[in-house]
Parts: structure tokens; sequence; C-alpha cells
């Protein structure tokens, strides 16, 4: 029972995913009154930012992730389990793990989303996706795997479909690896593979939408495609893909696309964790949260970052998925818990965007900030880098990953290409997402009555 965790004599917040949000969370109550008791199904914090880089060969697992222990060496109140939430009893405030049981005074999920192949089976069985480490190593060993075989077959149609490479979904991700991709053709592959034509090797870039990086201004998505344009990246808008089997990429009945490699980051659901009711869980499978992050009808709830459905009068569709809004999440409501347990007001919350931005490839990236500010090429780069490397956990990492970009663009190579075995086109671990009612979204509200507070005997 409790898996072990000290009694303690102050009330116990239980965090679920040491992401973005729940990390930052974590060590905003550090010197809170209360027990934090922290469950990830890993032992560390991963940058998922930067995982098309590891997919790519450009930068090593280790040195965007860290141990989960290691950061919080030091906090006393800081507990971790390494378990999987199966579900939560929100009747008995205990979280079921796959270690046992761990009792709540508040709960705070914080469990990120899961990658969304909108049903299509032949997808989710087949297509590669970036969402974790092993997902990133996977897709790195399995592109150089089908260059290997490309180089034994003799049948042309099968050559082709080996070196091809289809990425589906035209956001930042979809973006920044087809740019990768490409910069890998050009400067990585000839090197190892002189034997084969990769004037032949095709990089599609598939995207629904009518235009590449939705979200960011139509100047960065214009400039987003004219340095695809350049890479020598297909982009196809206006495209689907429909199914994915037999090295066959279709985007109607009888079109398709011959590859081997298919690459989905094309959308995402919420990670929900079983065990709210249905009404909770908003369209892509989020939680319906209010402005205080407090979960639809629970008072000792909350959901933060991707998993957080929090509707604001300017974002009726919901707040983006991004790294900022999790930690912004986060930071409030540290500071909310701490004012609930005085019995005080807590405050609502209250997005600020700083900006959003995209790499495509080296010296080209595109940027928008607040007040329509836009700038791209060099300047974008050097500013995405700069970001990316400040906001990477470790000084070990960050050391790391600047070498690494200095070695790739100096040298304009990259060591990381070895093929790690077994690997598969699915990490399993995330496929846990369970089936969710679709349900509209909640009028945001704040429960005020304070949660009951359990006091250990
Ligand atoms: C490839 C990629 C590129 C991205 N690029 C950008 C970018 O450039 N800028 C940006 O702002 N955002 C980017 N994002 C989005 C950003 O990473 C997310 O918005 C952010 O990670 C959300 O933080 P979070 O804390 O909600 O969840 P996450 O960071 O996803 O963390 C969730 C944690 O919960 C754990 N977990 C989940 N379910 C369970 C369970 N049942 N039991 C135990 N543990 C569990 C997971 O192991 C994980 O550690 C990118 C995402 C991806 C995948």
């Amino acid at each position: 029972m409790d898996t072990n965790l000290p009694v303690s004599a102050h009330p116990r917040v239980v965090i679920v995913g040491c992401g973005f949000g729940g990390l930052r969370l974590a060590k905003a109550l550090r010197d809170a009154p209360v027990q934090v008791v922290m469950i990830d199904r890993n032992n560390y914090h991963n940058f998922q930012p930067l995982l098309y880089q590891v997919a790519t060969g450009a930068l090593e697992a280790d040195s965007i992730a860290y141990p989960i222990r290691k950061i919080f060496a030091g906090q006393k109140n800081f507990f971790y389990r390494m378990a999987d939430v199966e579900r939560v009893d929100t009747a008995r405030n205990m979280v079921h793990t796959s270690v046992g049981e761990i009792r709540y005074d508040h709960l705070v999920l914080a469990t990120g989303s899961l990658t969304n192949f909108f049903g299509i089976e032949s997808l989710e069985k087949n297509a590669m996706q970036i969402k974790s480490i092993p997902n990133s190593l996977n897709l790195r060993s399995f592109i150089f795997q089908n260059f290997e075989k490309a180089l034994l077959t003799e049948n042309p149609d099968e050559k082709q479909a080996l070196m091809n490479i289809v990425v589906v979904g035209g956001g930042p991700t979809g973006v920044e690896i087809s740019g990768s991709l490409a910069e890998m053709r050009k400067h990585v592959l000839p090197k190892d593979y002189p034997e084969l034509d990769l004037s032949q090797m095709q990089i599609i870039l598939v995207e629904a939408g009518k235009e590449l990086l939705g979200p960011m201004s139509v100047k960065s998505q214009q400039d987003a495609l004219r340095y695809m344009q350049d890479l020598g990246v297909q982009v196809r808008l206006n495209t689907s893909i429909k199914r994915f089997e037999n090295c066959r990429a279709y985007y109607s009945d009888t079109d398709f696309i011959p590859t081997e490699n298919l690459i989905w980051a094309a959308g995402v659901n919420g990670a929900e964790v079983p065990g709210l009711p249905a009404e909770v869980v908003a369209r892509n499978k989020r939680i319906n949260v209010n402005l205080w992050n407090q979960v639809a009808g629970f008072q000792n709830v909350f959901a933060i970052g991707d998993v957080a459905n929090m509707v604001t009068e300017d974002m009726p569709r919901g707040l983006p998925m991004l790294a900022p809004v999790a930690q912004q999440q986060a930071d409030l409501l540290a500071k909310n818990l701490q004012r609930i347990l005085l019995g005080q007001q807590p405050e609502p919350f209250k997005y600020n965007n700083k900006g959003v931005m995209a790499i495509v490839s080296r010296n080209k990236a595109v940027v928008d900030l607040p007040k329509d500010v836009h700038f791209n090429g060099f300047f974008g780069w050097l500013t995405w880098l700069f970001v990316h490397l400040m906001t990477l956990v470790g000084f070990r990492n960050k050391v790391v990953a600047f070498i690494d970009w200095a070695f790739s663009y100096f040298s304009s190579d990259q060591a990381l290409r070895l093929i790690i075995r077994p690997f598969s086109r699915r990490d399993v671990k995330d496929d846990k997402g369970k089936k969710a009612a679709e349900h509209a979204t909640a009028t945001p509200e704040y429960n005020p009555t304070p949660p009951a507070i359990q006091t250990p005997a």
C-alpha cells in the first residue's frame, strides 16, 4: 500500500508525468508545505522538441533526456516512483499504478499527449512516430536499415520504396524532420552509400491543409515552403494519406507514393488517464479544466499541459499543445495550490504567448514574435538554437548538444547512425491511451470549495 512512501504531516500532491509541466510544478513546490510524489513510467525527463534530431542522428538520445532523481536530488519534499498510472479512483483519492496504489490529497495529471492516427489501422500498424526516445531511435535505425536493404535489391521499384521517405503532417515537427532528412540526403548518405543513386531518393512532405505551419504567420508559412522547396523536399498540400500498406502510402483509392518509410507527425490526442468521468474528456481526449486547471467537477484534481483542455476567450478551441503553456500552467498551479492550502483565493490562468518558431535546416528557421514581429534565415536559426540550448535540462546536456551541433555544422556530417537492434515500428508504451467518449467542452468555472486535506494518522 502506498508504495512505501513516508508518512508526512503535510498534504500530498501527486503529479503524474515528469514532462515540461510536471517537472516545472514539482520544482516550484520545492519550499511548499507539501509532500510531492512524482509518478512517471520513464525515469527521465524527455525534451520532446529535439526528438527529431535523435531520429535523424544529429543528437544523442542521452543529450535530450535527464534522470528524474538527479534533477530533484536534494529536494527534501520530493519522492519519485517509476510506474505506469493505470487508473484514477477519485472516490477514494487514489491512483492505481503498475507498482501499487498511491493516495493523494491533490492530484495533478501532466501526462502529455499520444500520437493520433485518426483510427486508420494500417497507419497505426505500419507508420513510424516521433513521440518518445525509443520511437526516435527506432526511426533512425529503420531508415538506415532500409538503405542497407536498398543496396541489396536489384528490383528498381523496391529500391525506390526503400529510399523514399514520406512525412505526414506539415506542422513544426513534420517541417523540422523533413528539413533534417533533406540535409542528411545531401551531406551524410552520399558518404555512406556511394553505390546508391541518391538523386532517386524522394522526401515528400504531405499536409492535409492548404499551408505548412498552420498556426504560424503567413510570412513564416511562405518562408518555410520556400525553404523546403530549396532543399528538394516535395511538398504536397491539400493531400491526406488514407492508408499505408505493402510499401505504398495511398492518397486516394488508387494513387500512391511508393515508400517503406512513412513518418506520422499529423496529430496528437491528450494522454488522458482512465477513471475520470466520460463528461470531463473533451475532443482529442484532452481533459476539460477551468481557468484554475481544476478538472471539471473536482476540487482536488487538476490537469496541466497537453492533456489539459483549457478554453479561454481568445482560444475557444483550447490552448495549444506547447511546452510554454505546460510550464506557465505549472508555475501558476504551484502558487495556487499554496493559496488554496492557506484558504486564499487562487488566480485564473492567462497564457502569455512569447512567440513560436520552427527550424527548417542549417541557417534556416522561422520565428513569429508577438506584435507581428517575424524573422527568418540565419538569425532565426541562431535564435532557435539558443532557445533550445538554454531550455535543455542539465549542464552536461547543453554542452553535449552544443558540441554535436558545432561538429555537424563545421563538418557537414553527423556521427550518429548506428542501427540499434532489435527495433520496431511502434513503441508499445505510447499506445496506452484508452478510448474515451467525445464530449463538448465544459464552460470554465473555478470550484471554490477548498479540497479536503487528509492528514495521515
Ligand atoms: C516531436 C515534437 C516536437 C515538439 N516541438 C515543440 C516545440 O518546438 N515547441 C514547443 O513549445 N512544443 C513542442 N512540442 C510539444 C511539447 O513537447 C509539449 O507541448 C510538451 O511536452 C507538453 O508537456 P506536458 O508536461 O504536458 O507533457 P509531456 O512533456 O509529454 O510529458 C508527459 C509525461 O507523462 C508521462 N506519462 C504519460 N502517461 C503516463 C502514465 N499513464 N503513467 C505514468 N507516466 C505517464 C510520460 O512518460 C511523460 O514523461 C513538440 C512535441 C513533439 C512530440
